[in-house]
């Protein structure tokens, strides 16, 4: 199956809460968004990895993400070795996504930089004709760009989310055994009831920033080359 959209991420929530907007607003157009998460995320305080993947599945549901993979990197020691980016290369080979989305490549958990160091050179040795893996054919993303999870930066481009902000919350929710505090479950900074209070806040600021309710941030690493200024939000008005 051709994705128009593949997003990664290091822990199924991740893409939740990074770029959840960007998918369903994709989605919602009709197009093809699929999600593979890097690991089971089996150190987490809370949850257990059948819960998780329970979790995952519901949120990706609620996205309208036709395809969810994992491809179980044990968490909090990812590799960087020429195994695992074929890993990251076969998924990209496999879907043809036209867009990639990841982790930002500065953050306070140890795998989302980690995600980064392994995806981004996958990304263009996936595009390599000489680079044999299997039967798969070569390819490369037109697009790639790094979403927000803990640590801020200044963004390339916000992206209008005000209509899809309601339904990110909700696939956000589907974790219940990690954003939301029960019986049992240890305090962290994510089951803390200030978590929702502070992702409403940093969508609504960068919403703000560009004259709308909710925003979502990017980077990318190269510049945005634009054909015109017809779908430009004003900057300075
Ligand atoms: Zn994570």
């Amino acid at each position: 199956m051709k994705l128009d959209l593949l997003a990664f991420g290091a822990h199924p929530d991740d893409v939740e809460a990074g770029c959840g907007g960007f998918l369903i607003k994709y989605a919602q157009q009709g197009k093809k968004v699929g999600i593979v998460d890097l690991s089971l995320a089996e150190l987490s305080t809370n949850g257990t990895i059948p819960v998780r993947m329970e979790e995952a599945k519901n949120a990706a549901h609620i996205i309208g993400a036709v395809v969810r993979e994992n491809l179980e990197f044990p968490n909090n020691f990812f590799v960087n070795s020429k195994e695992n980016q074929e890993k990251i290369i076969n998924v990209i080979r496999k879907y043809k996504p036209e867009i990639v989305l990841l982790p930002y490549w500065n953050d306070r958990h140890p795998d989302h930089a980690a995600s980064r160091d392994i995806i981004f050179p996958a990304l263009f040795t996936a595009g390599l004709k000489n680079f044999i893996s299997g039967a798969s054919f070569p390819h490369r993303p037109k697009y790639v760009f790094f979403y927000q999870l803990w640590y801020g930066f200044t963004p390339t481009f916000i992206l209008d989310i005000s209509k899809e902000f309601p339904v990110k919350i909700d696939a956000i929710l589907a974790y219940q055994s990690q954003f939301v505090k029960k019986e049992g479950s240890i305090d962290t900074k994510d089951t803390n009831p200030a978590f929702l209070k502070y992702i409403e806040a940093r969508h609504r600021n960068s919403g703000y920033e560009i004259g709308v309710e909710y925003g979502e941030a990017y980077a990318s690493a190269t510049p945005l080359g634009i054909k015109d200024m017809q779908s430009l939000l004003p900057n300075y008005d």
